[in-house]
């Protein structure tokens, strides 16, 4: 699969903040939104291809059991199932960090999903119209927050935007959900 870069840190934000942590970037995204501070994972896709062995022994390289798997948009790499897998098998703590869009059955112990609100959508009339149609998917958005634990991450631009992420969770999110 695509990988635009792997590399040993510290999370810096969510649950697991200041946890060491292995990251793994996929390449390649189905969104393009207007402020993307990694587009060379989305439309400008970079990295090299590995293999599910090349990327586990690189994993397996540094002191931890944590692994963030994130993009781009990694739900839509087409060995995310099989990678996940593995790394369930290699006893990882798994967090996935997605837009939302897509739902695949991958191994996750934490979902942290990024939902893209209006103010994501880029001017170029070349790229809104398909932004705008795929950057909200309520029934993948109620799958992943129905199957596993999540956090949910959202970009603020302006108060008014609170109300889209009100009408979101209500419509998305499963009752009694989501704590983790
Ligand atoms: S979903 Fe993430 S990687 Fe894709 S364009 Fe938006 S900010 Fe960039």
């Amino acid at each position: 699969m695509k990988i635009a870069e792997l590399f040993y840190s510290i999370q810096g934000e969510g649950a697991l903040v200041g946890v060491p942590t292995v990251f793994v970037r996929t390449s390649g995204c189905n969104l393009r939104c207007t402020w993307c501070d990694t587009p060379y994972t989305s439309w400008q896709p970079e990295g090299t291809e590995w293999t599910l062995e090349q990327i586990l022994d690189e994993v397996a390289a540094h002191p931890t059991r944590y692994v963030v798997v994130t993009g781009g948009e990694p739900m839509i790499a087409p060995e995310i199932v099989a990678l996940t897998g593995r790394l369930r098998e290699m006893d990882r703590h798994i967090t996935i960090e997605t837009a939302g869009t897509v739902f695949q059955p991958v191994a996750c112990d934490l979902m942290s999903i990024s939902p893209k609100l209006a103010n994501s959508t880029p001017d170029d009339p070349r790229f809104s119209r398909q932004h705008e149609r795929l950057r909200i998917q309520p029934e993948a958005l109620a799958e992943l927050m129905s199957r596993y634990p999540y956090q949910l991450k959202f970009v603020i631009a302006e108060p008014g935007d609170l109300d889209e992420v009100r009408a979101l969770v209500d419509n998305c999110a499963p009752t009694g959900s989501g704590s983790f």
